[in-house]
């Protein structure tokens, strides 16, 4: 309890005391000591500030030796962020107990400090840990400049082993790593110039299968995407949808290599038998023709008719004989030329068919979008990256509105076109990491990994807006297209597909609420 005479000062007869005291105990006027000394007056208990900052630095120069003080500087740091005085002087006491067991001797504790060891109070307080830091940095970064240069490795060992030993000092270590930096920075470009190399050669044979199949279109548009897929910044979720196009493409080329096989040897099997038809009824024909010369030379040699008979009746069966052949042969050359037109038939049909093969594969052929296969797989690599990264995942699912309408008054084709512009549109204000896939005729659904639920409805907005800039050319008409999307966050551990089914609700929402909207589920 403060006495009753002290608590009667006015504040301006305890500040006044104060400063007195101040010169009296000959203090250095800080305000720290002035508050001390009008606390005291004024019979205010004296509480300290707590210095955190400046504890908190002092544990950030501790040496970490064993795995004992390690302990001890984490309770430290806690002990500090609870601002317990009891838990730092604790820490801090089991901490000293921790040292080196030459007796806490400074000398010894300095061997492990970097600085030459000599001198420990000049030493800069680079610990072990630190360069343990430098020699791990250097573990985690060497596969990314390749494991192809043996001298290299070598040397990555040799400085790693180093930095670990107790006794490299300061200078040595800073020696190594300058040698080994200007290295790095070689071994850097030459990664760089791999990497570029390697694309560029991956274009040239992504051109040259383009070029092959001039005619086919679905194979052209999956070679401008794979141009595009392949075009720095790569990223690991770009090159596997590098992978997906470039499968998609050897399948449809081996496919119609199998094929076209097929049909040529068709083509030759019926070469073959035309042509040996064809030398057989020369060969009938010339030993008709070689019996007829007989026949005449019988004739021209014979005095009576009854010598003529026989010849006659001889020519006649001869002449009966070519004249079936001639029937049989010119069936079978009938048969045979129907065959024929019946495999160019087969050849023209053979585009179509890999257009209906492609269905198969994991793309649109109208659109270039993902098809349902190719959504599913997307879905599956998404959801598995969300859970595995746990950051947010939406789809959006859009339809277009009164498409019906626009192919009614357009004609089909055009309906066609405008499909290809929405996806276009769409592929251009989606960020690369965003999935777009025909979901069905005039539905499309786009996968944004990275995104909760308002900025997916924004994505979804932002295309309404894009389209509404671009607009779809009908020939020489503009037409506006708009359409009414649903988006939905996927909820943790919620079957992609179940997400989808919601966006798919929300998108009849907006329909409901009168079209050209978007809602979130
Ligand atoms: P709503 O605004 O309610 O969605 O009306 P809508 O007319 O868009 O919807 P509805 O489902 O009645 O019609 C969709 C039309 O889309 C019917 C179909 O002919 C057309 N469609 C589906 N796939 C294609 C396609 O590949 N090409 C073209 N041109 N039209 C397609
Ligand atoms: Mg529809
Ligand atoms: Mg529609």
């Amino acid at each position: 309890m403060p006495d009753s005479g002290t608590s009667q000062k006015k504040p301006f007869e305890i500040a006044r005391e104060a400063l007195r005291q101040l010169t009296v105990r000959k203090l250095v006027p800080t305000p720290q000591n002035y508050q001390t000394v009008y606390n005291e007056i004024a019979a205010i208990p004296d509480v300290q500030p707590f210095p955190e900052a400046a504890l908190r630095q002092i544990a950030a120069e501790l040496p970490v030796k064993n795995p004992g003080q390690e302990r001890q500087l984490a309770l430290l740091e806690s002990a500090i962020g609870r601002r317990s005085w009891a838990g730092v002087q604790n820490a801090l006491v089991v901490y000293a107990g921790f040292a080196s067991p030459a007796g806490g001797s400074e000398a010894t504790t300095a061997a492990t400090l970097i600085g030459g060891g000599t001198s420990p109070s000049s030493a800069p307080a680079l610990t072990t840990g630190f360069l343990e830091q430098i020699a791990r940095l250097i573990e985690y970064t060497q596969p990314a400049l390749g494991d192809e240069d043996a001298r290299f490795n070598e040397q990555t060992q040799t400085i790693v082993s180093a930095l670990r030993k107790p006794e490299t000092d300061v200078l040595s270590a800073k020696s190594l790593l300058a040698n080994f930096s200007h290295r790095v920075s070689f071994m850097a470009e030459d990664q760089a110039e791999i990497k570029a190399n390697l694309l560029r050669l991956l274009h040239l044979i992504f051109q040259n299968i383009g070029e092959l199949s001039l005619d086919d279109r679905w194979l052209q548009g999956q070679i401008d995407g794979l141009m595009a897929a392949s075009t720095p910044p790569l990223s690991l979720r770009r090159l596997d949808d590098l992978e997906r196009r470039l499968k998609d493409v050897i399948f449809k080329q081996t496919e119609a290599k199998g094929r076209a096989m097929e049909a040529q040897e068709e083509m030759r099997k019926m070469l073959l038998t035309f042509i040996e038809r064809l030398s057989q009824m020369t060969d009938s024909t010339s030993a008709f023709q070689a019996k007829l010369e007989d026949n005449a030379r019988q004739i021209e040699q014979a005095k009576t008719l009854t010598e003529i008979a026989p010849v006659l009746k001889d020519m006649v069966g001869a002449t009966r004989g070519m004249a079936s052949e001639s029937r049989s042969t010119r069936d079978e050359l009938q048969a045979m030329r129907k065959q024929t037109a019946s495999t160019d038939a087969e050849i023209a049909k053979l585009h179509q068919e890999l257009d209906r093969v492609s269905n198969l594969a994991r793309h649109d052929p109208l659109t270039g979008a993902l098809n349902r296969k190719g959504l599913d797989e997307a879905v599956q690599r998404e959801v598995s990256a969300f859970k595995r990264k746990e950051t947010p995942l939406s789809v959006g699912l859009l339809d277009i509105d009164n498409f019906k309408l626009l192919n009614d008054r357009l004609g089909h084709a055009s309906g066609d076109a405008a499909l290809v512009h929405l996806a276009e549109v769409a592929r251009q204000s989606m960020r690369p990491q965003d999935t777009l896939a025909r979901y069905g005729g005039e539905e499309f659904v786009i996968l944004m990994p990275d995104t909760p639920l308002d900025k997916g409805i924004e994505a979804m907005t932002r295309l309404q807006r894009e389209l509404t800039k671009r607009f779809f050319l009908a020939g020489t008409e503009k037409v506006l297209i708009t359409f009414s999307a649903g988006v939905a966050q996927v909820a943790p551990d919620e079957p992609g597909d179940d997400a989808i089914k919601r966006a798919d609700q929300a998108m009849y929402l907006a329909k409901r609420a009168g079209k050209n909207r978007v809602l979130g589920s």
